[in-house]
């Protein structure tokens, strides 16, 4: 039965402002095919359940070590003395994610949840109990449900019929997505798609590939579909210093957005933010993480003003 289709949720917001118009509930979906280096919610790019441990719930061995000894492979051991927030030394554990498979018994005995699994397998049925509870403040506001990730259309069972339950109890509706997925996927939800939200990283292909992992033409290409076949375009371009912020990069995306204009509602232009930086260490990755300086309010004024100058709505995030 529908109602028991399974997603992998990885959070479940509410009263969000970002996403969309009015107020609105986002559902995270676990699992993206790109890997873009300044990922601020690195924790949705794993399509698998997996270990986090968040340092600042942590006890230290010393005081605590309730996870030392329960794992089967060895994955755990003492890491080596640091310093908590308070400035004092701890010794916290030191998780070996080559050894360990995400079997989740030592986020069991961590009593202080510094150990967590991230990821939940929930039903249609479930996700939607909780989206009706909110429905009173889309009806006040012209909200309603986000869709997003991760890419939320590698789950494409579960993002299509949640979409379609939202329709069905007159909710408004909207998909976060990368646009990295097959046209037919994207076709398949269009009935019930109020609003694409649609990432638009970089014009360049071989830079977008060097930098997310995947080149941009299907991308590129499943964005003007979505504007033939009728559906309405939030396009989001994130702001990311040294990569795409320059003047000529954003004539290339005025230039293909004007092809489109008439689809688009609204662009938003995401500066770089450093927030996602400190995630990856809840992740137990070792993986160099990129940093940089946000761009500055001038910067971001003028990009602003040189999209609008192609005719495009456009809006600071
Ligand atoms: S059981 Fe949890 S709180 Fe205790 S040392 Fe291990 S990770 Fe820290
Ligand atoms: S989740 Fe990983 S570290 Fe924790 S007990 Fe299982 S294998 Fe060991």
């Amino acid at each position: 039965m529908s109602k028991n289709i399974k997603g992998k949720i990885y959070d479940i917001q509410g009263f969000s402002v970002h996403d969309g118009p009015g107020i609105r509930t986002t559902v995270f979906l676990k699992g993206c095919p790109l890997r873009c280096p300044w990922c601020h919610s690195p924790e949705s790019q794993e399509f698998q359940t997996e270990l986090n441990w968040l340092n600042i719930r942590c006890l230290g061995i010393d005081d605590c070590g309730l996870c030392l000894g329960v794992c089967p492979r060895d994955a755990i051991t003492k890491g080596p003395v640091a310093q908590n927030a308070a400035g004092e030394d701890i010794v916290y554990p030191l998780v070996d994610k080559t050894k360990c498979n995400d079997c989740g018994l030592c986020a069991k005995a961590c009593k202080a949840q510094a150990l967590y699994m991230c990821g939940t397998d929930r039903t249609i049925e479930e996700v939607m109990h909780r989206l009706l509870r909110d429905k009173p403040f889309f009806e006040e506001s012209g909200g309603g449900v986000t869709v997003s990730g991760g890419e939320c259309l590698c789950q494409p069972e579960f993002t299509r019929e949640l979409l379609k339950q939202c329709k069905e109890n007159g909710i408004h509706t909207a998909v976060d997505t990368t646009g990295f997925v097959k046209w037919e996927t994207i076709a398949s939800v269009l009935p019930y798609t109020d609003l694409f939200l649609y990432d638009l990283k970089c014009m360049d292909s071989s830079l977008h590939k060097q930098a997310t992992g995947v080149p941009n033409e299907l991308i590129l290409e499943n964005i003007k579909k979505i504007a033939a076949a009728g559906g309405r375009l939030w396009v989001r371009i994130p702001v990311i210093p040294l990569f795409n912020d320059s003047s000529g990069h954003f004539d290339n995306y005025g230039n293909f957005l004007s092809e489109i204009k008439d689809a688009v509602d609204l662009v938003q232009l995401l500066p770089y933010h450093k927030m996602g930086v400190s995630k990856y260490s809840r992740l137990l990755r070792n993986e160099k993480v990129f940093v940089a300086e946000p761009p500055s309010d001038k910067l971001m004024e003028e990009r602003k003003k040189q999209l609008e100058s192609y005719g495009l709505p456009v809006r600071i995030h």
